[in-house]
């Protein structure tokens, strides 16, 4: 079996000659499915694939790389166990065994890979298994470390038809083979005559579909960038970081906002004179949503987000799913999992204000431990104890109230005690929502989506 760090898949790419531009790629269902897998993975997981990669406060996904870091730094003991940490840094895919007959597989998380308890005398039917090895059993309270890889194999094709062929538009627009799309792409990009293009074929790995994801965010040409011409992410991040970032779309969502949802309380504490948000004063129900975006699947957050509100073209692969004629997929099933992508068993809490759903799959004889409560006893819960106090900064950099912390943070902001008043504000699942577009396109996100409502209630 080829090692995984090697394995390719060569296409043929219809090149512009003259600006040195893909037209498009032509591929069968083992590329194709590994694009659209893009739409299963977990925010965090990308998060920690582009740390590797690049610096993602350039690319204007700051806030959620905060959201990542606040995880990273916080002390174990203000999560209710220490698998909640291993949830929010290395987020399950809710897609699950679907994945492992991917030819290129990207993240460190196999789907397939479980653990359970080594101690004999602790085995049960049906099986108990956790996700991470963090987990303790219940039963002795050793870690679960023993490990048990579950295989549910699906032969030829995982989301596309196995003999389908498709075409991949620079832009990441997934479409059939046919004589009316490809003309079509040809005559976009000016392309009268044939002399004018060449036959390219690009050879495509792990590293090469990292980084194609990681540029989908911040190019509209990634085939280009990635496959053709090898350009390193930090350049292509350099040209864009002063670019303005769209933000009309929660400022127009927040126009509408539903109120008798909201149960969310928190404190702004706000400079009148700049009008920005210092920080904000907060339960742990609040920092668990911030937290849970982390675990949500990207095809959930292009869902929310209007067509065109990042500056890169990853949402045109979701609409292109959405578009997708049904024949081509494997099954409902398949388009499913990709434009309603739903979280693990375990990853949501009661009353979560996104509403998101959880997969539901049938594990022969197995029962799957919810990490956030091993028990089992309170697994309506989110990642943090409770009661406690949170702050957390207009970029959503959450940690442990502290008042040196509040110091240094007006300090660094030049708001002096005398320029801040405190606002109440109540967040439901409108907010909520705006909150999860604005963390992953703006570095203010606090004040983008809830100063605007204190405006609004005036
Ligand atoms: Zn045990």
């Amino acid at each position: 079996m080829a090692n995984e760090s090697t394995r390719k898949i060569s296409l043929k790419a219809l090149v512009n000659r003259g600006n040195k531009r893909v037209i498009f790629m032509e591929s069968g269902h083992e590329f194709v499915d590994v694009l659209l897998s893009y739409l299963t993975i977990p925010i965090g997981t990308i998060i920690r694939l582009g740390r590797y990669k690049s610096n993602l406060a350039a690319m204007g996904l700051g806030c959620m790389n905060n959201l990542y870091a606040s995880v990273e730094s916080m002390d174990v003991q203000h999560f209710r166990t220490e698998a909640c940490r291993d949830m929010l840094l290395c987020p399950r895919n809710g897609a699950g065994s679907t994945l492992k007959s991917l030819k290129l597989k990207i993240g460190d998380c196999d789907p397939t890979q479980y653990f359970k308890c080594s101690n004999v005398s602790c085995r049960t039917s049906p099986a108990r298994l956790s996700y991470y090895r963090s987990v303790r059993c219940i039963r002795c309270g050793n870690q679960m470390e023993s490990k048990r890889n579950l295989l549910v194999g699906s032969l030829n094709g995982v989301f596309v038809k196995g003999l389908a062929r498709l075409i991949i538009s620079d832009d990441l627009q997934v479409m059939p083979a046919v004589t009316s799309v490809s003309s079509s792409l040809l005559m976009k990009h000016g392309v009268l005559d044939s002399n004018t293009i060449e036959e390219v074929t690009l050879n495509i790995g792990v590293n090469e579909v990292v980084n194609l994801l990681i540029c989908s965010f911040i190019s509209k040409t990634p085939l280009t960038d990635v496959l053709l011409l090898h350009r390193p992410l930090a350049n292509l991040i350099k040209n864009i970081s002063n670019q303005p970032i769209c933000i009309d779309y929660y400022s127009a969502r927040v126009g509408d906002m539903v109120y008798d949802e909201a149960n969310i309380k928190l404190k702004l504490i706000i400079s009148k004179s700049k009008k920005v948000v210092c920080y904000a004063e907060a339960g742990e129900d609040f920092v668990n949503l911030l937290f849970s975006f982390l675990v949500l699947p990207l095809g959930f957050l292009l869902k929310q987000m209007q067509f065109g509100t990042l500056k890169g073209c990853i949402d045109h692969l979701y609409k292109s799913v959405q578009d997708l004629d049904q024949q081509l997929l494997k099954s409902r099933y398949s388009k499913e999992v990709l434009v309603n992508p739903k979280l693990p068993s375990g990853f949501c809490y009661q009353n979560h204000p996104l509403g998101i759903g959880t997969a539901t799959f049938d594990i022969a004889a197995a029962e799957i431990v919810d990490p956030k409560s091993p028990s089992g006893e309170d697994r309506n819960q989110g990642f943090l104890k409770g009661p406690a106090i949170f702050l957390v900064t207009d970029n959503l950099f959450g940690s442990p109230v502290s008042p040196v912390l509040i110091n240094n943070i007006l300090n660094k902001m030049n708001v002096c005690i005398t320029d801040i008043e405190v606002q109440t504000v109540l967040l439901g699942r409108e907010e909520a929502f705006s909150l999860l577009v604005a963390s992953f396109v703006c570095d203010s996100a606090l004040t983008s989506v809830l100063l605007g409502k204190i405006k609004q209630e005036r």
